[in-house]
């Protein structure tokens, strides 16, 4: 019973990883890690949560998984994969190896791995120099404070290994967990002016979450968010390095500029922070999301900009598909919005209701309510009870959150006639984290249910 149970794990891990490399260019190398850091999620799940941690892929399997991944879009490496816990990339033993094979099949790719940085030294640089296009994203979080904030012994490898990334001629961007209440706010501003310094394409400054399950000092103040967007905002316009904080706080979808990276075409072009994009091409920005795309698909595309006193038009000298350097928040993309349109008129429904996260559910009403629509479509945010803490995310949701969030809309409302789940809260098989399928929720309360 035992090797059944460890052949049908392995086999589901195995198929997660195909899925993962299929679906999102996600290529899971190892869940191993070289450091403890006190925000990792991976140590934070509540008792019965599928969550894998992958042994160091064998090369072998490598040439097999390569073939799914899409040869127009970066290989991504070192982030989490729906159950598969990240780990740090260069604790792979054959990690050179691993990225050979990759380079081989896919010559053009751009390879993108999140690191923490400690293992990258001269020699690992100079090789991923060789394989290049690669970019890093490092996440440095503390300059001063590393090692007690991540257990890392070896905490001035990665602070120098960010001085030393441009000089390999490597892309890189940083990333900072914000921690101001264990490590001071001048620390974190002297983190990311660093990081600036070095030369940094973009700086992703992270809000932790955390779950019920939180154990030690990770907990933060109420007010903290608030105080890290201000001190952000403050800064951003000391350093040329854009600067983003994650989750964004969003009360508009207004295609507000975040950032422009230094030298980029939408840079040479004079877009700043804070221009709105009104259109891309004459064609007028649904979203911050949907600009972003339509300037990064279109060659040269002419923009309708607005800054303070006047409206534009600009010209970006790029190749279709190539990055403009702008940098925006991320909002919603008008594709999902078209999708959810559609398969209310495809299912005929007059009365439909969308499960979000506490998160995303603002969003998606500010955008059902900007598109035309023609039938009631209610968004019903989910609060993650499960995992509780500060997680307010879909895809840390389960189904008995979303069948307690159905029920206390049921006692005040009429019964929809079609319920649309988040696809991200359920794996490839429409199983969520605790191991129920999404379609418990058809047989409950009898509503069709479909997920996207
Ligand atoms: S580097 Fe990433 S995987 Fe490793 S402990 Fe920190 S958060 Fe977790």
């Amino acid at each position: 019973m035992g090797d059944l149970l460890n052949n049908f794990l392995s086999n589901y891990v195995e198929r997660l990883i195909y899925w993962a490399a299929g679906h999102s260019n996600i290529l899971p190398i190892t869940s191993q890690c070289n450091v403890r850091c006190v925000f990792c999620s991976n140590m934070q799940n509540p008792p019965g949560v599928e969550a894998f941690n992958l042994k160091p892929l064998k090369t072998e399997q490598l040439s097999d998984i390569v073939t799914l991944l899409d040869p127009q879009k970066p290989v991504i490496i070192g982030e989490s994969v729906t159950r598969i816990n990240e780990g740090e990339p260069f604790t792979h033993p054959k990690i050179k190896e691993v990225l050979s094979i990759i380079r081989k099949a896919l010559p053009h790719n751009t390879i993108q791995i999140t690191t923490n940085g400690s293992l990258l030294d001269a020699e690992q640089l100079a090789f991923l120099q060789s394989i290049a296009p690669v970019t890093i994203y490092l996440s440095l979080n503390s300059v001063n404070l590393r090692h007690q904030l991540m257990g890392d012994a070896r905490s001035e490898k990665a602070v120098a290994a960010a001085a030393l990334l441009g000089k390999y001629g490597l892309t890189w961007h940083g990333s900072v967990v914000a921690m101001p209440h264990l490590t001071g706010w001048a620390d974190f501003k002297e983190t990311i002016t660093y990081l600036d310094n070095c030369g940094a394409q973009t700086i992703r400054i992270f809000i932790p979450g955390y779950t019920r399950l939180v154990q030690g000092n990770l907990c933060y103040r109420e007010n903290m968010p608030q105080q890290l967007r201000q001190t952000v905002s403050e800064l951003a316009q000391q350093v040329r390095t854009p600067l983003t904080v994650e989750p964004p706080l969003l009360t508009n979808l207004q295609p507000e500029v975040a950032g422009v990276i230094l030298n980029s075409p939408a840079y040479m072009a004079g877009i700043k922070r804070g221009h709105i994009i009104q259109t891309v091409n004459g064609k007028e920005a649904f979203s911050r999301a949907h600009a972003f795309y339509m300037v990064k698909k279109a060659a040269n595309p002419i923009l309708l900009i607005q800054n303070t006193t006047k409206a534009s038009k600009v010209v970006i000298n790029k190749a279709a598909g190539e990055s403009s350097g702008l940098v925006m928040e991320y909002d919603i993309d008008l594709s999902l919005i078209e999708d959810i349109v559609q398969i209310a008129s495809r299912r005929s429904a007059k009365n439909t209701v969308l499960l979000a996260s506490e998160m995303a559910a603002n969003v998606l009403t500010m955008a059902l309510n900007k598109y035309d629509i023609d039938h009631s479509l209610t968004v019903i945010p989910v609060p993650n009870l499960f995992f509780g803490g500060s997680i307010k995310t879909a895809g840390l949701l389960v189904l008995r959150d979303i069948i307690n969030a159905i029920r206390n809309y049921l006692d005040q409302h009429p019964c929809p006639d079609l319920v649309i789940l988040p696809q991200i809260a359920f794996d490839p098989n429409g199983r969520d984290l605790l191991g129920s399928h999404w379609s418990e929720v058809e047989s409950i309360f009898s509503i069709p249910v479909e997920v996207l």
